[in-house]
């Protein structure tokens, strides 16, 4: 059966209601489209646990800060299609902007669900303010769409993986959150659809974020354990023409700053190839 688009929150009730008959496993895999293999190995992942697997395409306007990429986010939802039904999706719902927020021009009348300043106030969140307010909000509008069995997200954003699990948690949203690992080219490069603003050249600047990380890894595997030192073992192997937004150590279970690193320090970059923002993080275990 091929994959079933859904642009409209009552259509899309419906149906799972319809399947909710039966004692159904229900998967929800969020997304902003443009799907690559990353994305479909959350999809897959969903789909091996589930009897129904529903992937959201949704470019979130209320998670992109002024003067960032929302107009140029590359749509492509007929690839998408294939994409999705190819890793075992069901459904992809698709809904317009005023689906999902028939209010925007009067944002500040929005309710949103806020993570805690201190978790936000670090990493992406720094640079990307009120982006993880957008992302938090949109994901919960769509567990409440959807009200999966089960959510898969990716451990490439791995800040928002440890913001959602905390949310919820905090909020007692009933959802068991599955973590993907991040997937990657074959030379290092971390999937991305941001990937498709990269000229010919600027993927070999891109590689070096990937070539960074992987050589704190080696360097914390050869027994450096000082943050200091591994920053600058990463600094040393990004090129040139990559500018460095964080590259920071924190703990994964807290995601507090540490001085000195052990096998739960997650090790993370965000850094700029032209006006293109990359990201990029590696758990010092692996
Ligand atoms: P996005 O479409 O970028 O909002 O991502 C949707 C989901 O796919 C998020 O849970 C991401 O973490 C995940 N994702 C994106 N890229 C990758 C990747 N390279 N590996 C694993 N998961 C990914």
């Amino acid at each position: 059966m091929s994959v079933l688009v859904i642009n409209e929150i009552k259509k899309l009730r419906e149906i799972i209601k319809e399947n909710r008959k039966e004692p159904k496993t229900i998967a929800l895999v969020p997304t902003m489209g443009c799907l690559h293999e990353g994305h479909k190995s959350l999809i897959a992942k969903a789909s091996s646990i589930a009897d129904l697997t529903i992937v959201s395409v949704f470019v979130n306007p209320i998670q992109f800060c002024p003067g960032e990429d929302y107009d140029r986010y590359p749509r492509t939802l007929e690839a998408d299609k294939d994409a999705a039904q190819s890793a075992g999706a069901d459904i992809i719902f698709a809904p317009s902007v005023s689906e999902m927020y028939p209010n925007l021009q009067k944002f500040s009348d929005l309710t949103m669900v806020v993570p805690p300043y201190e978790l936000t106030d670090i990493m992406c969140g720094k640079s990307r303010v009120g982006h993880f307010d957008g992302v938090e909000t949109v994901v919960t509008k769509l567990f409440n769409i959807v009200q999966p069995d089960i959510a898969c997200f990716g451990m490439k954003d791995i800040q928002q993986l440890f913001l959602i699990k905390k949310m919820v948690r905090d909020l007692n949203i009933p959802v068991e959150i599955i973590p993907c690992p991040l997937v990657r080219e074959k030379n290092g490069l971390a999937l991305s659809s941001r990937n498709k603003y990269l000229s010919d050249e600027d993927k070999v600047k891109a590689l070096s974020i990937s070539r960074s990380v992987f050589a704190i890894r080696d360097a914390y595997k050869a027994g450096i354990k000082e943050t200091k030192k591994l920053f600058d073992t990463g600094l040393a192997n990004l090129d040139k023409g990559v500018e460095l937004e964080y590259l920071e150590f924190v703990d994964e279970n807290t995601f507090k700053p540490v001085e000195s690193v052990n096998q739960d320090t997650i090790c993370a970059m965000a850094a700029r190839v032209g006006n293109v923002r990359l990201i990029d993080n590696i758990i010092l275990e692996v």
